[in-house]
């Protein structure tokens, strides 16, 4: 079949006939190395056998309006093999791509509700995935369409993301639970250095917002190791698995296959989230210090963590001591860690409640000086495991 060839009514009849399948490509953990769920692909597959590409029909779809017909049809089927996947692995989590017109119409949400009501899945074992595009102009239908999902306990997942030309705006306004880098920005990251640097700063911007991270396209094992590395938490790619029937991807999680994985980038990210807060305290003191108190409501408002079990890395090294039986070099970390945190509001107050220069100074000196011993700290873990990585290699 040729793709101009593909007519409307085509489409519909291979709709009719049952002629489309979901395939599932698997989701990696960086941090455990193991699956954590898939994304459902859709494909047509022909009497003959041969498969059809949805970027051959889905365009069509989209423009006739066909594609709420192929996601009404199709969801119940996808619910079906969600159950049997689940009988593996119950907390699985299977993304499935939706499109603007969906997020139109409330048969989405009433499918979904009566799926989740009957008990057939858990909310946290689907998750949305839109592109920008389809939510840049986001109307006030989409925005309550996704708002209803978050209340089912949903995730929604910003597909393509490093493609579009308002992601900020619109990550800011809607409520994604993470993003999913571009596969083509990832592709191209072994070619060009600005594609390794749009995947770097997108990778520290969701941290910042406390947003989880998907790669896709990861192609090759050095891509791979690099964005475990950065602090990216999960991925997908042909290097792991090409897209799979249903039953193939039942087997391999059966197989509970294990991918290289490494907790290097949950501490950087716990490092990082921890070094915006220093900043972020350094830069309020310095605001406040330059401006009259009656201005200070005019002051950009933010999010001081001040409590150590809150900030990441707090949150890391609870974790990690949990997990070691409360291995001895993680509590080296804990103490300046927590005098840090306090110094830091210390320093705050004190600049708020207009305390005298030299205090502040001193406010300033205790918490600079916890912040480098907790740097230090870091930088002999990580230096400790790299030497481990090493050792490995041998
Ligand atoms: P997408 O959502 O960005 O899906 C990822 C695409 O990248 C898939 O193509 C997948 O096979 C491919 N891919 C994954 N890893 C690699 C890799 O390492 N290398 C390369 N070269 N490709 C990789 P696919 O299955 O052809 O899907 C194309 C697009 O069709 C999807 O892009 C999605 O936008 C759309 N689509 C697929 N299924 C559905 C569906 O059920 N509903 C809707 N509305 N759209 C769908
Ligand atoms: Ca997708
Ligand atoms: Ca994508």
């Amino acid at each position: 079949m040729h793709d101009v060839d593909i007519q409307i009514k085509e489409i519909e009849r291979a709709l009719h006939n049952e002629e489309f399948r979901f395939y599932f490509q698997p989701k990696v953990s960086f941090v455990t190395g193991k699956i954590l769920g898939g994304e459902a692909l859709l494909r047509w597959i022909l009497p003959d056998g041969s498969v059809i590409m949805p970027d051959r029909f889905l365009p069509q779809a989209e423009k006739s309006g066909l594609i709420t017909d192929i996601t009404a049809v199709m969801l119940p089927s996808l619910i079906e093999e969600i159950e049997a996947i689940r009988s593996i692995r119950p907390d699985v989590q299977v993304a499935f791509n939706v499109s603007a017109l969906d997020l139109h119409s409330p048969y989405l949400i009433k499918m979904l509700r009566s799926f989740i009501g009957a008990r057939r899945i858990d909310p946290g074992n689907l998750q949305i995935e839109i592109t920008e595009s389809a939510v840049v102009e986001a109307s006030q239908r989409i925005q309550a369409t996704l708002n209803e999902l978050v209340e089912l306990g949903i995730e929604i997942v910003m597909d393509d993301f490093g493609t579009g030309y308002s992601s900020l705006d619109v990550l800011s306004r809607l409520p994604f639970s993470a993003i999913k880098l571009d596969q083509g920005v990832v592709r191209r990251m072994s070619e060009d250095a600005k594609n390794t640097q749009i995947v770097r700063s997108s990778l520290s911007m969701a941290r910042e917002l406390s947003i989880k991270t998907v790669a896709e396209g990861v192609e090759t094992k050095g891509v791979y190791v690099y964005l475990m590395a950065s602090g990216c938490d999960a991925v997908q790619g042909f290097w792991i698995s090409r897209p799979i029937p249903c039953n193939d991807f039942i087997s391999l999680l059966e197989e509970n296959r294990k991918w290289p994985s490494s907790s290097l980038g949950l501490l950087y990210t716990a490092w990082m989230n921890h070094n915006s807060y220093r900043n972020q305290v350094l830069d309020s003191v310095y605001a406040l210090a330059l401006t009259e108190k009656e201005e200070w409501n005019h002051l950009p408002k933010t999010d001081l963590v001040h409590s150590p079990a809150r900030c990441r890395l707090g949150g890391w090294y609870l974790s990690e001591a949990r997990g070691n039986g409360g291995s001895a070099q993680f509590k080296l970390l804990e103490a300046p860690h927590r005098y840090m945190h306090a110094a830091g509001e210390t320093l705050v107050n004190a600049a708020l409640d207009g305390g005298s220069p030299d205090d502040i100074r001193q406010a300033i000196k205790a918490f600079i000086d916890y912040s480098e011993a907790v740097d230090a700290e870091v930088g002999n873990i990580v230096e400790r495991w790299l030497g481990e990585a090493l050792d490995g290699e041998e």
